[in-house]
């Protein structure tokens, strides 16, 4: 009825004749194509309000003086008696007329470079147009798509459903609000299109031919009219850096971006893709059943997961140069680093990597080059989470005080982490690090004995106290160590692949009984469930759980190392005890407890805790402090939130499955064990020797660092891989980690044969 009405006023009023309208998408108007006998044009309906009649007609004038002398940008065509709008009050409606653009638009062609270029160009051109121009309507517009109201849309993140979605957005939120919100507000202003997305442009014979629907236009920063283009047309390209390298470049030609425009481009695209999934999910949410918001989102999302394996050093200093501008000098940082910085200290790598940033499993070097860490299990839920940066930022801008203070930090953080713990292990001492934990829960032990002699395991570590390098083997029984004292017992590796126990529990525990028998009474036995520089070497259940049984026997305490493999990184277990079955008195946690924020702890029964209660108090300046209590409770939290226990047994198992593959292969993979993402690869001479080969392990690691994956070694023979990622690792990450070790490993076999 009302189509009939607006088909009657163009007849009338715009003089067509054999008028034929064909609905077209819009988001704001209701869009028709008109074909009349004059030719062709674009008819748009809007809902009739004031603000809109405004908003229309500033976008008129403003197309207009656009498309004066040219005719890529559509131009408003006016009735006979000279309007450019049409009001039918009776129908709560008006209605515009404008010039259609022929051809493709570019959401349905290819992208050749060419036609990257013209784009870039032309929005160049409009911008260098729209620039000079003002308009008091379109400056007092407030758009809730103007990249500079980004932040505004926090509250939408928990409309994503999926959360391991959703800290990709929050992470890219938690950037800009650290590193592009203080810059924008610097940035030049200029009236732009604002939607530059690929359903916008008009493409013919592989030039961009033309820009349309100027219905978002802001006058906001200049900058963000490229970048928003930027965001829709990387979206399905191979090389999305390079592809940009071409718009960008394009643009600058004609309208020069400044240098510190440049520099925030990474992360202004970045936020129009947030921009636009925060929108969707809010529309998925209002309109539930509508497949086409899910569709159109999937681009936005699988590049926001690209992009984050794309370093923004790379994608900066690349577009800097492209563009003209000098880059920073490299410095190398070891001389200053070697200034003060003892020899003592190691470094990763033959080459050492200067690290700058990093995102979840990835890690951005200063070269430019994306690390993908395979190895670093203090980042246990991912580098730079956003949760964790933002709780740790809210408690440090909220108090910091210690445990003599009342704050609920302490006991909300207590009760969710002993909820992780069966009933009896229900009293936590917190402290900073895993060296201050194992060192403790000796201390603990010996004075609830009143006993001083330790139990450990060979190749054991725990930690770099006086007391943690007592007990740890593979301190004290190697390269400068000071050898064993008398005050500590150890029991042989019990390496179920290459050792002299392998599948012969009752002859190891035999042997642990005349240890036993032979050493002073235990105050406790400390090991890990998984002996991390034994080579992740797994104890079986029967053998934890007989030692177990002869130190309770004796009236010792076992203690649990799950510093390294506690909080879900095996998979189907929470801790390492739970998985061989044992029942520890003491557990001590470090490394994942706060994502790489130092905390530690040791969790016991209240029975042992009231007896360390001597006189002497206990009292650590930062342990239990309410940042670290509020970062640890949120490491929980995410965990939960982003199923990553599951995701470490799923991933693990997978990562699992290709590395028996290769071993195929490679003869050199003599073993593969561990749990979860918690893994070890024994790499030996031959098969048969089972001979350990720490030469390639060595060479190993290294090739994999210049292929940029992050692996380490460990073992007493220096020959066992050792992979431990963040706990969102992924299947395409297991695939990149064994693809490239494949290579390698090729390579290596030429080399040697
Ligand atoms: N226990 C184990 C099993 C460890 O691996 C480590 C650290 N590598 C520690 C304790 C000591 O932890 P931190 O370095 O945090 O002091």
């Amino acid at each position: 009825m009302e189509l009939e009405l607006i088909k009657s006023k163009l007849l009338e009023h715009y003089g067509f004749t054999d008028c034929e309208l064909k609905s077209l998408d819009g988001y704001i108007s209701v869009n028709y194509r008109v074909r009349h006998a004059g030719g062709t044009c674009l008819l748009k309906v809007y809902q009739l309000n004031n603000e809109n009649i405004a908003d229309v007609r500033a976008e008129n004038s403003i197309i207009n003086n656009l498309s004066e002398n040219r005719s890529d940008f559509p131009a408003t065509i006016s009735t006979k008696e000279g309007e450019d709008i049409i009001v039918l009050k009776s129908e709560q409606l008006f209605f515009r007329v404008l010039s259609f653009l022929e051809g493709n638009v570019l959401a349905l062609v290819e992208h050749p470079s060419s036609t990257i270029c013209s784009l870039g160009k032309l929005i160049g051109e409009m911008d260098s147009m729209l620039i000079s121009i003002q308009n008091q309507n379109i400056a007092a517009r407030k758009m809730d798509w103007d990249l500079e109201h980004l932040l505004e849309l926090e509250p939408k993140l928990d409309l994503i459903q999926d959360a391991r979605k959703r800290k990709i957005v929050d992470y890219f939120l938690v950037q800009w609000k650290t590193f592009i919100t203080p810059q924008v507000l610097h940035l030049r202003k200029s009236i732009i299109h604002n939607d530059v997305n690929d359903w916008n442009v008009i493409v013919r014979e592989d030039e961009v031919a033309g820009i349309i629907d100027f219905g978002d236009m802001v006058y906001s920063r200049l900058v963000f009219e490229i970048a928003i283009a930027a965001a829709y047309l990387a979206i399905d390209k191979e090389d999305p850096v390079r592809a940009l390298t071409d718009l960008f470049k394009s643009y600058h030609e004609v309208v020069p971006l400044l240098k510190e425009e440049v520099e925030l481009l990474y992360y202004l695209v970045a936020g129009r893709l947030c921009m636009s999934v925060l929108h969707s999910a809010k529309a998925q949410k209002d309109r539930p059943d509508n497949e086409y918001l899910l569709v159109s989102e999937e681009g936005a999302w699988n590049l926001l997961v690209r992009w984050l394996a794309i370093s923004p050093v790379h994608a900066t200093r690349h577009w800097l140069s492209s563009l003209g501008f000098a880059t920073t000098d490299y410095k190398d940082p070891v001389p200053l680093r070697r200034k003060s910085i003892p020899e003592v200290y190691s470094l990763s790598y033959e080459r050492p990597i200067h690290m700058v940033k990093a995102a979840f499993q990835y890690m951005y070097g200063a070269d430019g080059s994306t690390f993908l860490d395979a190895y670093n299990n203090i980042k246990h839920v991912g580098h730079c989470h956003p949760e964790i940066v933002r709780r740790g930022q809210e408690a440090m801008a909220t108090l910091n005080t210690n445990t003599r203070y009342l704050y609920n930090e302490l006991p909300d953080y207590a009760s969710h982490l002993l909820s992780h713990f069966p009933p009896h292990l229900n009293k936590v001492f917190f402290v900073n690090s895993g060296s201050a934990a194992s060192d403790l829960a000796i201390r603990i032990a010996r004075t609830v004995t009143n006993r001083t002699q330790i139990v450990g395991i060979e190749q054991g570590y725990h930690g770099n106290t006086q007391l943690g390098i007592d007990v740890s083997h593979y301190k004290y029984a190697h390269k400068g160590g000071r050898g064993q004292k008398s005050n500590i017992t150890v029991l042989p590796l019990p390496d179920q692949f290459r050792g002299i126990y392998s599948g012969d529990s009752n002859g190891y525990l035999k042997d642990v009984r005349g240890i036993l028998e032979n050493s002073p009474e235990p105050a406790a036995f400390i090991a890990e469930p998984i002996i991390g520089c034994g080579g992740q070497m797994p104890f079986t259940s029967e053998i934890l759980q007989g030692i177990y049984q002869l130190i309770q026997d004796r009236g010792g305490i076992c203690i649990s190392d799950e510093v390294q493999v506690g909080f879900g990184r095996l998979g189907r277990w929470f801790w390492g005890y739970e998985m061989l079955d044992v029942d520890p008195d003491i557990v001590v946690l470090g490394k994942p407890m706060g994502n790489g924020h130092p905390i530690g702890a040791v969790v016991t029964t209240s029975e042992i805790a009231r007896k360390f209660n001597n006189g002497m108090e206990f009292f650590s300046s930062f342990g239990g402090n309410p940042v670290s209590c509020s970062v640890a409770n949120a490491v929980l939290t995410v965990l939960k939130e982003e199923r990553l226990r599951e995701n470490a047994e799923k991933t693990g198992a997978y990562l699992v499955k290709r590395l028996e593959e290769l071993s195929k292969e490679f003869a050199y993979i003599g073993d593969i064990r561990g749990k979860g993402l918690f893994l070890g690869v024994d790499l030996v001479k031959s098969p048969d020797s089972k001979q350990p080969h720490g030469e390639l392990a060595k060479w190993l690691i290294n090739a994999m660092r210049e292929h940029h994956i992050l692996i380490s070694l460990d073992g007493p023979g220096h020959n066992v891989l050792k992979i431990k990622s963040p706990l969102c690792f992924n299947k395409q990450n297991c695939d990149e980690l064994v693809d490239r070790m494949q290579e390698c490993l090729t390579q290596w076999r030429k080399h040697t044969y």
